[in-house]
């Protein structure tokens, strides 16, 4: 058992930030937050003879372990990933991505969705997390990203080498073609499937503009996995793709840059998740000579359509999950708080940056009911920042302490784990 205090408790509900509270923590669970006295029948006098105490002091905030709903786990955020995409083997690939997510964990980051991975690497890993083999966040995977023939990362690949070889995906043409790939990453173990519905910045010869996934096929993704009650993310950056996307009834759009009114009332109205991942556009936005020049210009030009972007999802009330794409250029795992920043840049408050990087998130991927919020019942997945997030969202990056599950894998800022 553990009691943990700090000069704040920020529940992740969105609530006013309780002071002078505790946050019991008995086995995996969280069993009370609030005042100390209130706990149990008798305070916690009681219960303390076999609780750990941990009393960060003033000047701290507890608050939820943080979610990125969007990464991958291959990637190191190197400018020339064409190295580790066809350099590198598999194994040297679920290496890099044990590392990375623990880089993640040790930012504060309790659980990351991946995104898409070859070879079902990140079921793999997921795993063996679960299996206590390793240590790493929790994991909520796709498995392998879904595309059409010359869509998002087929055409980003040179002619003779195909998505399925270079970036190990899955190339379909046609709703049947689809519809087995959803199978397949299902029966891989996948929590949810990807599709590519649009172009993207990351692709040479393709616009983000360009709906390259036609209504049949995205159908018949969303048809096979909502009858087995998993969601559907989609990689969606232009307008119409979006409004696709959304009308067909996916559940979280990826990117969203070109993202306009009437697609934004019809997210709200549908209730689909916005994961704007406004640091990989930032961070891809860096000049290096070894980012693409194609992936410069498009970064660019969208990055004047994601300022409006984000006001019409604001606007409408859609709702807004924190994700990085971590992995991608210049976009480091262990970075993952700037996404809180750039959304507060954006125009949140610091308060919904917190929110959209914890309930929310924790929404976006379906385990609402076990993570995402300090509230008793809820999974005891908690860190403890340095400073105050509401005053000052940088405080997110200075994380010295991080309890997954009710275990404390980082104290006193340095990891209790080794790879
Ligand atoms: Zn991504």
């Amino acid at each position: 058992m553990y009691v943990l205090k700090a000069g704040q408790v920020v529940d992740g509900t969105g609530k006013e930030p309780l002071s002078g509270a505790v946050v019991v923590v008995d086995g995996q669970r969280i069993v009370h937050v609030g005042a100390p006295e209130e706990f149990g029948s008798g305070g916690l006098d009681g219960a303390l003879a076999d609780a750990e105490v941990l009393d960060f002091g003033i000047g701290k905030t507890l608050m939820p372990g943080m979610i990125d709903s969007h990464l991958h786990t291959s990637f190191n955020g190197e400018p020339d990933y064409w190295d580790i995409v066809f350099k590198q083997t598999e194994s040297f690939r679920t290496l890099t991505s044990l590392k990375n997510v623990q880089a993640d964990l040790r930012a504060g980051f309790t659980t990351v969705r991946v995104l898409g991975e070859k070879s079902h690497l990140d079921i793999a890993l997921r795993k063996a997390i679960e299996a206590g083999i390793v240590t790493g966040p929790r994991l909520v995977c796709a498995g392998q990203n879904i595309t059409v023939t010359g869509g998002h990362a087929d055409i980003w690949l040179t002619p003779d080498i195909r998505f399925e070889q270079g970036l190990g995906g899955v190339i379909v043409d046609g709703p049947e073609e689809v519809r087995k790939a959803a199978r397949q990453q299902l029966k891989a173990g996948a929590d949810l499937v990807k599709l590519l519905v649009t172009g993207g910045v990351m692709s040479e010869g393709s616009e983000p503009g360009l709906q390259h996934m036609s209504e049949e096929e995205i159908a018949a993704a969303v048809n096979e996995a909502h009858r087995v009650g998993k969601r559907v993310a989609v990689h969606a950056q232009g307008t119409k793709g979006i409004q696709t996307s959304v009308r067909l009834g996916v559940d979280t759009v990826e990117h969203g840059y070109y993202l306009d009114r009437e697609g934004a009332d019809l997210m709200a109205k549908r209730g689909a998740y916005l994961i704007p991942t406004l640091t990989a556009r930032d961070a891809s936005a860096v000049h290096d000579d070894k980012v693409p020049a194609y992936v410069l210009r498009k970064s660019k030009e969208a990055g004047e359509a994601v300022h409006r972007a984000f006001q019409y999802a604001r606007e409408a009330g859609v709702r807004i999950a924190a994700g990085t794409d971590a992995g991608s250029p210049h976009n480091y795992h262990g970075r993952n708080a700037r996404e809180l920043e750039l959304l507060v840049e954006f125009g949140m408050s610091p308060m919904e940056a917190v929110v959209a990087a914890t309930k929310t998130a924790a929404e976006c991927l379906a385990i609402g009911d076990k993570v995402g919020t300090l509230e008793q019942g809820k999974g005891a997945d908690i860190i403890c920042v340095d400073g105050d997030p509401l005053t000052d969202i940088s405080a997110c990056r200075k994380v010295g302490f991080v309890m997954k599950e009710g275990a404390v894998v980082v104290k006193d800022g340095s990891p209790l784990f080794r790879a």
